[in-house]
């Protein structure tokens, strides 16, 4: 059932990556559609927190015309990061900074996004099967729901597991190794001693093969990551010899955890530009979060698409061109970096070479 009026531009996904697309479209005065298959703003938990980058989101939220309101949502200090070996000894503690890379939490950031945006601008409950050409050469978007739309410009910020990469791309993502197991602990089961322990913000605990990354808010809960890079077991068995200050914060995790195995597309993927068709954020250089670079980029990258086209109205081709040719050499950087920091992560000179990460020695 095609839907009426759509606009000549859809976006899908209504990730950090779609949204700012949308957005920065928006005041320029261009409408898109986002078609995202969630059926609501608040249908899924978001996850943690995002440190926003001088010289990668922020630009790109400055473009979109929110950057004073981002402002508001960092979490001041909480960027501070205390890396601890498995005793639980502090080998650095690095305070909270001013400027340079504040913390926002996920879910804030993309509701601002989202309010920020005309209420009809997301289609929501839109979960897109199959994006395909008719044998007119015409886009076709067919979703779950039965319906379908036919855009002139099609972009794919659906992350990771993309239905619109297909179009210009066979590659598809692969598993690197590592599992984050994601944990919560509520501020009313912290001991003294584990708030002394973890700090005022990130507390980075590493060794070969295993890590755990925990973040206290102000609001006193704790929230963070079991990291595995081996097959996962038995979770607790895995930090039997690492001190008890330390297991504690796996044995008092609650039981809702949320196993998310990492994956990456390969560091140079791209593909041979089309017209009418492109991808932002993970659906183009999905990576792990070893550089916390992923959000970052998707910021960046809907922002340069939106202003690509607004530079050449009328010719997407060339928009996505311009595009693309700053977003291949970025995602490949980052995606470089980050596949250097995964191997110093975990490897046997950890939690030395995760030292060496934050100082830059
Ligand atoms: C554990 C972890 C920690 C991270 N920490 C950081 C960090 O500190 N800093 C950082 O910069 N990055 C971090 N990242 C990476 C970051 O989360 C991603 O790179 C970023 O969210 C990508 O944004 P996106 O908009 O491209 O995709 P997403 O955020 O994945 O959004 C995609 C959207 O598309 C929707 N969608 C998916 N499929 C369909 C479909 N078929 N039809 C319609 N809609 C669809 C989804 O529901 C979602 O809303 C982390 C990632 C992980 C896993």
């Amino acid at each position: 059932m095609p839907i009426s009026h759509p606009s000549p531009i859809a976006i899908v996904g209504a990730g950090l990556g779609g949204l700012t697309l949308a957005r920065v479209l928006h005041t320029r005065g261009i409408a898109a559609t986002i078609y995202e298959a969630d059926a609501s703003a608040d249908a899924r938990a978001q996850g943690g927190l995002l440190d926003i980058h001088e010289d990668g989101g922020q630009p790109g939220l400055r473009a979109a015309g929110l950057y004073e309101r981002f402002l508001a949502l960092v979490l001041p200090g909480e960027d501070a990061k205390r890396i601890v070996d498995s005793a639980g000894r502090i080998l650095l503690d690095k305070p909270g900074q001013a400027g340079g890379r504040p913390e926002v939490r996920r879910g804030d950031l993309r509701r601002l996004l989202i309010e920020s945006l005309p209420a009809d601008a997301i289609a929501w409950g839109r979960k897109l099967v199959r994006a395909e050409r008719g044998i007119d050469g015409r886009l076709c978007l067919a979703f779950a729901d039965g319906t379908s739309v036919s855009p002139e410009l099609l972009v794919g910020a659906d992350g990771a597991w993309s239905r619109v990469r297909p179009l210009l791309s066979a590659t598809t993502p692969a598993y690197i190794g590592t599992t984050f197991i994601e944990v919560r602990i509520d501020a009313a089961s912290c001991t003294p001693d584990m708030v002394d322990l973890i700090g005022t913000g990130t507390l980075m605990a590493v060794a070969p093969e295993k890590a755990l990354l925990m973040h206290r808010y102000a609001d006193g809960d704790v929230h963070g990551y079991i990291a595995l890079d081996k097959p996962p077991g038995c979770i607790a068995a895995e930090f039997d010899d690492w001190s008890p200050r330390l297991r504690a914060l796996v044995t008092l995790a609650d039981d809702a955890r949320i196993v998310r195995p990492l994956h990456a597309l390969p560091v140079d993927h791209r593909w041979d530009s089309m017209a009418d068709v492109t991808l932002v954020g993970d659906a183009a250089h999905l990576m792990s979060p070893f550089a916390g670079e992923g959000a970052n980029l998707a910021i960046q990258d809907g922002a340069e698409l939106a202003l690509a086209i607004c530079g050449h109205p009328g010719d997407s081709a060339a928009a996505i061109r311009d595009y693309e040719a700053a977003m291949f050499p970025r995602a490949q950087a980052a995606a470089r970096q980050t596949a250097g920091n995964h191997r110093r992560f975990f490897g046997p000179d950890a939690p030395h070479s995760v030292v060496q990460m934050f100082t830059g020695a």
